[in-house]
């Protein structure tokens, strides 16, 4: 179950894209084996058998897909509104609150982490990077950065430094800014558990590879 619900985020990275991977290939074929894969990594049953099994350090990014689900709905169709919305009634209404107030507290964080992301200060051309690089914030934020997760869009926004023009930002701040976009994924990511209120029951060292 750990496996399936990691807390180390490499480790969750890299589940993401087998996960993508076998989206990809069920859309092709439609059917198969690999939907009974996807079953098992149904959240709101993770969530209950955590607690009924007592192994809480799944329980952080179980509620992080849960609240990954809400980010995803506009872009679904009524059946699988219906469907989830049923789904949802299974869970208890305490659950729910974290939920729901973990994805805004979630959404605040990253806001403010990107709304803050500054040029670096040694730059000899620093207002010319500054400037750059509020453009190319302003850019990736109307591209629906809010729209869909926050946290997906933060993860891909590092990959996306590498694209900002020369001559709008040097070289030394695109990688500060890369630098400091990988250090906020990072810690808002060990932040999951204090996020959607389960410092309480985790690990303390939730997140970090000894944990796993
Ligand atoms: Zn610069």
């Amino acid at each position: 179950m750990k496996g399936d619900w990691p807390s180390v985020f490499t480790a969750w990275a890299h589940l993401q894209e087998v996960c993508q991977k076998l989206n990809c290939e069920i859309a092709v074929f439609e059917h198969g084996d690999a939907t009974a894969d996807l079953r098992r990594l149904d959240p709101i049953k993770a969530i209950h058998l955590a607690e009924e099994l007592d192994v809480p350090d799944v329980l952080p990014v179980a509620f992080y897909e849960l609240s990954r689900i809400f980010d995803m709905l506009d872009h679904k169709t009524q059946l699988y509104r219906s469907w989830f919305a049923q789904k949802l009634s299974q869970l208890s209404s305490r659950n729910l609150a974290k939920v729901m107030f973990g994805r805004i507290s979630l959404r605040g964080r990253i806001r403010e982490a990107v709304d803050s992301c500054p040029a670096r200060e040694e730059c000899p051309s620093v207002s010319i990077c500054q400037h750059g690089l509020s453009r190319w914030w302003e850019v990736l934020k109307s591209e629906s950065f809010y729209d869909t997760d926050p946290f997906l869009s933060l993860r891909k926004s590092v990959d996306k430094c590498g694209d900002i023009a020369e001559r709008e930002v040097c070289r030394l701040c695109r990688l500060h800014t890369a630098e400091y976009l990988r250090t906020t994924r990072d810690q808002i990511w060990l932040k999951l558990p204090e996020i959607f209120d389960l410092t309480a029951v985790v690990s303390p060292d939730w997140g970090s590879p000894a944990a796993k």
